[in-house]
Parts: C-alpha cells; structure tokens; sequence
C-alpha cells in the first residue's frame, strides 16, 4: 500500500491552517495548563501535529485486536496472587523507594483486611512502529493513571475538521479532500474509557445498592495537574451517558474529605457521598508522596469497600519487571494458554533482559557496557523522564550500587520511521521530523481473587508524537505532542 506524502502548502495555505487548528481545539476543549511559572490558570492549546501521520491499518487493526488478550494476560496476573507477590517481594529489595513502598502499602492494607475483591483497569498498551521488523512493537503495558484518552479523540476530530474543510489542500479556495473519510479514524477513547469506569459504578450499584444509581467515581488527582482538561472530558462523559457524578480530590487531602464506615461494610464516602469507584489519575510516582500520610491514603482507601482503579495489585502487575518477564514463553504460557493468542502477542514483544544474576542477566550486564547504542534501560518507574538511553547507560550503571541493578530492565530499542510532520507547540511550528507512539485504551473489571474476569473492553487509541532528536516524548512534560493516525 503507498503511502501519501504530507501536504505540501504553500506559507499563506500554512498560516491558515495554523489559525484553523488553533481556533477548532480551543473551542472544542484540546487544550491543557502550560508548565509553571507561566500557568496562572490559564490554558492553552495542547501541542499537537498539523497533519494525522501515517499508520499502516492492518497493525493498527492487530493493536486493537490484542488489546483484549492483554487485558486478560494482566488480570490473569493479579489473580495469579503467589507468583505476582513473590515477584514483587522480590523487586521491593532492589527498587525500595517505590515498589517497595507499594508493596508495604498492600501489607498493611491485606493486614487491615482487604473487603473488596473486584478491581477495574483502566490500561493502555504501548507501541511505535518499527522500521526494521515492520510491525508493532510493545513499548510498554500501563496499568495505572493512562491519560490522554480524553484528548485523544479530540485530536482526531481536529484533524477530521481540517480534512473536511479543504485546509490540507493546496488549490486555493475550491474545498477538496485531501484524506479519504475513511483514512482518518477517531478514538472514542473519552467515551469507551468513561464506560469502562461505569462498569465498576454498576457492579457496585447492583451489589450494594440494590440498582439504584447513586454512588459516585472519586477522581484522585495530583495538585497543580496540567492536565485536567483531558480528565474531565471523561468525567464529563461519564456524567452525560450514565448519569454518574465524579469528584476530584487532590492526593494529600484525600484522608481528611472521606470517611470509612468501619461499622457498614467499609464503605467509602466523599462529603457524604458513597464512593464506588476510587479512580487514580496520580499515585504512579514516589515524588507524589512527599508526606509520610500521602501513603495513609493508598493503604486506607485500598480496604474500603469502593472498586479501586487500579488496586495496589494491579498496579504493580504493570511493573517493568512483570513485562520483561513476560517475554518468557513459559511464565506467559501459565496466564494464557491459547497457543494463537500466545502468538499474536509475542509477535509485539522486543527482546527485554533482567540485569540480576542468571544468565539472561549476566548477558545482559555485558550487553549493556558492549552495546549500549542497542538499548534502554529502564527502572520500575512511570510517567514518562526516567529512562537512561543508549551511551548514557554504562556510566550511570556504574553509577549506582550493584545490588540495585536488578531494579532495572534492559530493552532492546524499537527504530521508528520519522516522518516529516509538523508540530504546533506555543504558537511555533516544528519541523526537524517527528516519531510516533501509538496507544491503545482497554478496560477490565475483575475478581481478584477468583480471576473471573467481569468485563474486558477496548476503549479507542492514541498517538503521540515527538521531534525524531528527543529520546522522550511526554506531552505535558513538554517534549511531545498529541497526533492522530491517517491509516494507509
Ligand atoms: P514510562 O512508563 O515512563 O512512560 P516508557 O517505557 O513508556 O516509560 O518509556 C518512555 C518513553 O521512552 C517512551 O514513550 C518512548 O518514547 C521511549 N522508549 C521506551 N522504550 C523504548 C524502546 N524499546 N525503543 C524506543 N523508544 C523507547
Ligand atoms: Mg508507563
Ligand atoms: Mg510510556
């Protein structure tokens, strides 16, 4: 299949569609809080790309496929309740400052008892298109706090927009297409992700309120979040498809807005609100728990009787080092045992090493000083800025005590294709090539415990780009931006 070229516009075509982009996402919400000093509460359009960037359709067809096989591998993890916490044990020895205090929080919390048994994920799975193999390749699995489903589908309709009114063609005023309608698909991920999380409200309605609907989702969110618009267009889905209320609450103030009815089952309730679903959009990160009560609110919220999203298990099923695993044959054959599903997953894994001392760590510990330019290496951290790549991997191993080495993945790195789209951050246009991470939303309520899975659901996609020279591409952290696909 070929592929079409970008616009080619002339500066007077160019300077309009910026004017047109600029105009369409303020007014339809694709916006977010610029970084400090300069926020003072005033938005501002999300960096986003001009144009919808190229993507083959029959892997972005397979991505939502095996969105489903991943939800399921995942949750088939958590109740796996053994091998997961032997794995997590294991890692709190080397990774102390986050896992380690995660899986402390999941003690105290198991040892205060733990009454609810459903949890609800709300996950994105990862993947760039890579160059060599030609297919995708998994970046990452994320279980907790996924973001950009709101905006997401936004950027699509911008695109779409743009498209629909002749912006990306070059002859003049008569009003053509330049993409075929066909060509430019929209995530429904603010919506689908907003299911997902009614999900969880219903179980709970139906189970402890006799049906009626009137429980509400707290969002606990970070302070000062740049990001909020993304978040509400959720919560405003959530309010105009199923009726359901949703409160913010900032992370350190959580434990003195609620209370825990010790004598009713444990329920949770917001200014006299019963709390069905605790949504984490923070709590991914140990420099969120500044203060020593912030981890007070993990441990208590996570034994009340409200749906978590994630719970502290599912959370650290997503860590690094459950991936890495993962790219074993025989621990991924134990959480799924169809051979064709087995198949199409591991078609999207990278080769992934541990750096602890068995054989594929021993290589690894040589493979990271001999070949560095091959790799990333990754600690069990999320939210983007923590990596260390390539030539900067040896120095900074040597940098750190070696027993905290196996806190550390080593991936192999996946080579996208850049592409000459343009990014429009601040006003000003960027054009030294960009490269694309694709994302795809899933959502799973299950049993912990039983590991009866509930409801499993693919809730729309993403694409972010970044400039083809920044190693990172996180949106808020500015070094990316918001794109959407033309698939080919
Ligand atoms: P985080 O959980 O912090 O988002 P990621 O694993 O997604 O961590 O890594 C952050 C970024 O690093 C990714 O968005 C991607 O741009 C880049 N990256 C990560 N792994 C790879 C890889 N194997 N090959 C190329 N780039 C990668
Ligand atoms: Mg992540
Ligand atoms: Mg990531």
């Amino acid at each position: 299949m070929s592929v079409k070229e970008f616009p080619s516009l002339n500066e007077q075509q160019l300077q309009r569609l910026v004017y047109e982009v600029t105009q369409f996402g303020l007014s339809n919400g694709l916006i977010m809080y610029p970084p400090a000093p300069y926020s003072n509460y005033q938005p501002v359009l999300a960096p986003i790309t001009i144009y919808p960037t190229p993507l083959p359709r029959d892997q972005f067809l397979k991505s939502l496929d095996i969105q489903l096989i991943y939800n399921k591998l995942y949750a088939n993890i958590v109740s796996e309740n053994e091998w997961l916490t032997n794995i997590i044990k294991t890692l709190s020895s080397s990774d102390k400052d986050f896992t380690g205090k995660l899986w402390d929080c999941y003690l105290k919390a198991l040892n205060n008892g733990i009454v609810q048994d459903v949890s609800l994920s709300l996950t994105r799975s990862d993947y760039m298109y890579d160059e060599l193999s030609n297919q995708i390749k998994q970046v990452e699995f994320n279980t907790v706090s996924v973001s950009f489903g709101g905006l997401s589908s936004k950027v699509g309709k911008t695109h779409q927009y743009l498209n629909q009114n002749g912006l990306y063609s070059n002859n003049g005023d008569n009003i053509s297409t330049y993409y075929k309608e066909n060509e430019i698909v929209i995530s429904e991920s603010d919506e689908k992700l907003a299911t997902g999380l009614y999900t969880g409200v219903k179980y709970y309605n139906d189970k402890y309120l006799n049906g009626e609907n009137k429980s509400i989702v707290l969002m606990i969110i970070q302070p000062n979040e740049r990001n909020a618009f993304d978040q509400r267009a959720i919560e405003y889905q959530l309010s105009k498809n199923h009726n359901v209320i949703t409160k913010r609450v900032e992370l350190p103030n959580v434990l003195s807005m609620v209370k825990i009815d010790k004598n009713n089952s444990n329920k949770l309730y917001y200014q006299g609100l019963e709390v069905s679903v605790v949504y984490y959009r923070s709590a991914y990160g140990p420099s969120e728990f500044n203060q020593p009560e912030t981890w007070d609110v993990r441990i208590n919220l996570e034994s009340s009787l409200s749906i978590k999203c994630p719970s502290l298990l599912t959370q650290l099923s997503g860590s690094k080092k459950i991936q890495q695993l993962l790219t074993k044959k025989d621990i991924l054959s134990k959480f799924i045992d169809n051979d064709l599903e087995i198949n199409k997953i591991t078609d999207t894994f990278c080769k992934i090493y541990p750096l602890d001392e068995s054989n594929d760590g021993l290589l690894a510990r040589k493979l990271a000083f001999e070949k560095p330019d091959n790799f990333v290496l990754k600690p069990q951290r999320e939210g983007g800025g923590n990596n260390i790549y390539k030539d900067d991997i040896p120095n900074f191993l040597n940098s750190i005590p070696k027993s905290e080495w196996e806190a550390y993945i080593l991936m192999e790195l996946i080579h996208p294709k850049i592409h000459n789209n343009i990014i429009l951050r601040n006003g000003e246009l960027l054009n030294d090539g960009i490269v694309s991470e694709l994302g795809i939303f899933g959502t799973y309520l299950f049993n912990e415990k039983t590991g009866e899975i509930l409801n499993n659901n693919v809730a729309g996609h993403l694409l972010r780009s970044k400039t083809s020279s920044s190693n990172e591409g996180g949106v808020a952290a500015g070094f990316g931006c918001v794109d959407n696909m033309y698939l080919y």
